[in-house]
């Protein structure tokens, strides 16, 4: 039996990670009162390490900045619609080519910062177990617990939806420190000398030095997986010893790609390179690019100090695999993010199967706007299909998926979009219809 929504209770936002710190904000934008539990620090997941709210668990980066490609049009799009967490990001922007790379400690601090000052948030450092029961009080329910959902929430959540929802296995980096990178070896430069020449580290790799790497990597003691699970990989984010596994030159058609680099030492392309990314403004330590794994660590400080030039580097966070869980949107939502059986309970975020960190702040914004269209009464609007949110929004509730699986924005979503301006990356082309789409944007902000 469907519930009566109770306009006169706060919303309840559960996880105070990136997707749902974007909706408290947005409601707090158009004077909405809520309340937001984070079970952290009390209880930890396998990859968060702090307290802060927003807390981006891997790779420091947002992406492209660039609005040709699909995750810069994304931003551009975003502006328009008041994104916070894309404006606190911009705040705490570390040098990184054309993407938008920044401080992670930074970033936490501040949107830890604007959730706690808001005299519209009510944070509660809990972790959330009660959600049939808070259901049926006719409270409006946004659900932004991520991938790393709690066992407990989990198992209700499938019950609630009728199906065991779905998984995958996903890994994050290592974080080296800077002090002991040998500079004789490793050289600065971005690929094709986009941003500034600092912006990324390299390690050349001459073709021995990268097959005894490989081999190393292929010999590498793993952690195991739980004993009842599939080993399910997200194919956008492979560990690097399943990279390996894939063949000699896949690593190095990939995040090992020597191209757009020239080691000042040969004076040429070297046969591979790791890319090294700033972590903090101090530039005190930095993260591999693409070295997600699940390496045991001695064996992450015995095989990666084979990468030259990080002979003497000391590991200050390990790369880690996690089981990552998400519902199966096509089945069970509708494009307003609400759940179909449930229609006061919106699920964002990750949780979604819509993958990375734009996504799930794209879908928290959403969330947020919808949330206060709900408990004004109003029907939860579905962005329109040429902008990116509707493109991503029709793609996760599409019931033409074989089997849905996590996946980050990208431009094939964009169906309107005539496949050759696609592959040419017309740039003026795509934002002149691009900003057509925005202007339909204008009913969903409704601020
Ligand atoms: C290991 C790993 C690595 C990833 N790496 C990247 C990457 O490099 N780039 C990228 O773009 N995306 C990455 N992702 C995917 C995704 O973008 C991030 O997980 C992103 O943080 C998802 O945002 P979210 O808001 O859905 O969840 P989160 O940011 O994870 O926030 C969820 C919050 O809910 C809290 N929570 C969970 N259960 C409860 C409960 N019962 N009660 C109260 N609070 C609870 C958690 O503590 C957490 O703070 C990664 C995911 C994982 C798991």
């Amino acid at each position: 039996m469907e519930i009566a929504l109770n306009p006169a209770l706060p919303p309840l936002i559960i996880g105070g990670g990136l997707s749902g710190c974007e909706a408290a904000l947005q409601l707090a934008a158009r004077g909405i009162a809520s309340e937001i539990w984070e079970q952290r620090p009390t209880f930890g997941t396998e990859a968060h390490v702090s307290e802060g709210l927003a807390e981006l668990v891997c790779s420091n980066s947002f992406k492209s900045e660039d609005p040709v490609r699909a995750q810069g049009l994304l931003k551009l799009e975003l502006d328009q619609l008041g994104c916070r967490l894309l404006q606190i990001a911009r705040e705490c922007r570390l040098p990184g080519g054309a993407a938008l790379v920044l401080d992670r400690e930074q970033f936490s601090a501040k949107v830890t910062d604007a959730i706690e000052a808001s005299p519209l948030i009510t944070l509660k450092r809990e972790r959330f177990e009660n959600l049939q029961a808070e259901l049926a009080t006719g409270r409006l329910v946004i659900l932004a617990t991520g991938p790393l959902t709690s066992d407990g929430l989990w198992q209700q959540l499938s019950e609630l939806l009728g199906d065991g929802g779905c998984y995958f296995y996903d890994a994050t980096s290592p974080v080296i420190s800077t002090k002991g990178i040998n500079r004789d070896i490793v050289f600065s430069q971005s690929r094709y000398d986009k941003g500034g020449g600092d912006d990324y580290l390299n390690c050349p790799f001459e073709k021995e030095e990268y097959e005894a790497f490989r081999a190393a990597l292929l010999a590498g003691e793993v952690y195991p997986i739980n004993a009842a699970d599939k080993y399910l990989l997200f194919e956008g984010c492979l560990p690097i010893e399943e990279l390996a596994n894939r063949g000699e030159g896949t690593m190095r058609h990939g995040c090992l790609k020597p191209k757009g680099l020239v080691d000042p030492r040969t004076g040429r392309m070297p046969y591979a390179a790791v890319q090294l990314r700033w972590e903090d403004a101090f530039q005190s330590a930095m993260s591999l690019v693409g070295f997600q794994t699940r390496l045991r660590f001695g064996e992450q400080d015995r095989i990666f100090g084979m990468i030259p030039g990080l002979e003497k580097v000391k590991i200050m966070r390990y790369g880690r695999m996690h089981r990552n869980s998400y519902v199966e949107a096509p089945k069970v939502m509708l494009p307003t993010l609400q759940v179909r059986e449930h229609p006061n309970l919106l699920i964002t975020g990750q949780l979604t199967g819509l993958e990375g960190y734009m996504s799930a702040i794209s879908t928290g914004l959403l969330a947020g706007i919808n949330a206060s269209k709900l408990l004004a009464g109003e029907v939860a609007t579905v962005p329109p299909e040429k902008s990116c949110l509707g493109a991503m929004i029709l793609f996760m509730v599409n019931p033409g998926h074989k089997a849905y699986r996590p996946t980050a924005f990208q431009y094939g979503m964009l169906k309107w979009l005539p496949e050759k301006i696609r592959r040419d990356r017309k740039a003026e082309l795509i934002r002149t219809e691009a900003e057509a789409a925005w202007e339909l944007l204008e009913s969903l902000v409704g601020r």
